[in-house]
């Protein structure tokens, strides 16, 4: 393996060694916090009660909304001098969660981007185009930092201006790129109603995340441009993006456990599950110095993947997300991840790259309308074949959910394009269809 950091090549051993230093000096830095200080104090912990990695389970976890009641400062361990740069959370959710850093902060975190992007493949002599917004939102920043770091020529292109993107890969010859999945198909779709072939862009290599997509939309994303697509994972409670990073065996994302512990509970009981079951991912920043957050509920659910990758790192890795125990929702008492509609969707050459999925009510009966867009290339006139599609769509959709919805083929490029993260559930059911 070739490696960009030495904690890279740390056995599982010396992994567990490091956490529970780390972890150690975490409490003590944590008890500065106005926040943990007092949540300490309630559950009755002090530095003593933690001696091993293991012990972390005697404290609480700390859930979005203690985050957001933290907001602007109260989760400071370090003298507000001390911060050089704040970012926050999309605010997907709800109202957002505000992250400052510290000088230090910033560079361990820019560290573990570049070790990310190495393990993906990219190096120095790349050329790469960050096409996800900057602003508050990390993904901007975070992956910029790290990109630098690792000597890549990178261009802050931010989101949105479809074709001044296109321009700019073409006149810097990019070779790499990082964006979200659900732009990734915009921006090919987008060459070819240029009249130009997506395939022969200069781009080999891209970092795609910071929303859920599927292993089917990955695929897609690969096929329409002739690239490698490595998932890339993160939140701004712990730092931003590559918390989780794909190697180059793209089988998971490692999650770099020297900055980062890991754990993955049953939601309902909080319960410790083993490896290999789904549950929601909790995770405690080792690492920083500003506000280090400790066994935060994230809400994504996803599994560890049990087993060594076959790039020898040992630092464990997670299956793709699921999505958030939020998107869930219930329709006749079915409980449905928007995925799952995905992975049907992309696995249909006859779909388009969009999608979005409308609850609807009359008032006794709920409904679930699936607008898909059509590919191109596909799009007929026939009535007949168009029937026969839709209802090939919603006998798929069917086996997958259980549920059989309403399919509306639409033509391509017709649904809304987000700059951010996609929205692809709007719920017109009000208070009483969300039951
Ligand atoms: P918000 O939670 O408000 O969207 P962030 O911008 O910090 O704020 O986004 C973090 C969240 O984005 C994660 O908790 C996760 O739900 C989602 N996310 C980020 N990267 C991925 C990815 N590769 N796959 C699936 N979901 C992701
Ligand atoms: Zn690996």
């Amino acid at each position: 393996m070739e490696y960009y950091d030495i904690a890279e090549t740390w056995s599982r051993d010396q992994i567990a060694g490091e956490q529970a230093k780390r972890l150690r000096a975490l409490i003590q830095r944590a008890m500065r916090s106005p926040f943990y200080a007092r949540r300490f104090a309630e559950a009755g912990i002090t530095p003593d009660s933690i001696k091993t990695v293991d012990d972390i389970r005697k404290i609480p976890f700390t859930c979005k909304d203690d985050l957001r009641q933290c907001y602007p400062y109260a989760l400071a361990c370090v003298d507000r001098s001390e911060f050089v740069r704040m970012h926050c959370s999309s605010g997907t959710t709800g109202s957002p969660v505000a992250i400052c850093y510290t000088q230090k902060d910033l560079e361990t975190w820019a560290g573990l981007m570049a070790r990310g992007m190495h393990a993906v493949g990219f190096r120095k002599n790349d050329v790469f185009q960050n096409m996800s917004g900057y602003g508050l939102f990390t993904g901007g920043l975070g992956i910029h930092y790290g990109a630098e770091r690792l000597g890549m020529m990178t261009i802050p292109a931010g989101a949105g201006n479809t074709r001044r993107q296109i321009k700019l890969l073409k006149d810097f010859q990019v070779t790499g790129i990082h964006i979200l999945p659900s732009y990734a198909m915009h921006v090919a779709e987008q060459v070819r109603a240029m009249g130009e072939d997506p395939r022969k862009l200069p781009v080999k290599r891209a970092l795609v995340g910071a929303e859920p997509y599927t292993e089917e939309t990955r695929r897609r994303i690969e096929e329409m441009l002739d690239i490698k697509v490595y998932n890339n994972f993160g939140m701004s409670e712990m730092n931003g993006p590559g918390v989780g990073i794909e190697c180059e065996a793209q089988s998971g994302m490692h999650i770099w456990e020297d900055s980062y512990i890991l754990e993955i509970i049953d939601p309902d009981t909080e319960e410790l599950l083993p490896d290999g079951e789904v549950g929601e991912l909790v995770l405690t920043n080792l690492t920083r110095e500003g506000m280090p957050v400790i066994r935060y509920r994230t809400h994504d659910m996803t599994k560890i993947i049990p087993g060594d990758c076959p790039c020898g790192r040992k630092h464990r890795r997670i299956d793709r997300i699921l999505g958030r125990s939020d998107d869930m929702f219930i329709l006749k008492g079915v409980n449905i991840y928007p995925m799952q509609i995905e992975q049907v969707l992309m696995s249909m050459p006859e779909v388009g790259q969009n999608y979005l999925i409308r609850l609807e009510s009359d008032g006794s009966r709920d409904t679930m309308r699936v607008m898909v867009e059509m590919c191109n290339a596909n799009f007929a006139d026939d009535i007949r074949q168009l029937k026969t599609l839709q209802e090939r769509i919603a006998h798929r959709l069917f086996d997958e959910i259980l549920v059989t919805p309403i399919v509306e083929l639409v033509h391509a490029n017709s649904l809304p394009v987000s700059e951010g993260k996609a929205k692809r559930v709007v719920d017109l059911r009000g208070e009483n269809g969300k039951a």
